[in-house]
């Protein structure tokens, strides 16, 4: 399956050249959801998790983001695909 996943936070673990991202899957979520979660939860358990009403895109946020050089990136089993 292609993927056409366009970022421009380029800190990001999985941020690439041309404004791609690399993640396998993501998670885009409330920023509640997003700051009151551990990192472990994300997109390989989205279909266990309750959908939530945000009301405008500034309050969504990409709940896979990882900061680049973090090694955080292994915590959330999300994998890269290029
Ligand atoms: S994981 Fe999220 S923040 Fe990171 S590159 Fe992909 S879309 Fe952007």
């Amino acid at each position: 399956m292609s993927q056409h996943i366009h970022c421009i936070v380029n800190d990001c673990e999985y941020w690439k050249q041309g404004n791609m991202c690399a993640a396998n899957e993501i998670l885009v979520a409330t920023d509640k959801f997003g700051a009151s979660q551990p990192d472990k939860v994300d997109a390989t358990m989205a279909k266990q998790l309750t959908p939530q009403n945000a009301g405008t895109c500034m309050e969504t946020c990409c709940k896979t983001y990882v900061p680049k050089g973090s090694n955080k990136h292994t915590v959330d089993g999300v994998n890269k695909l290029f």
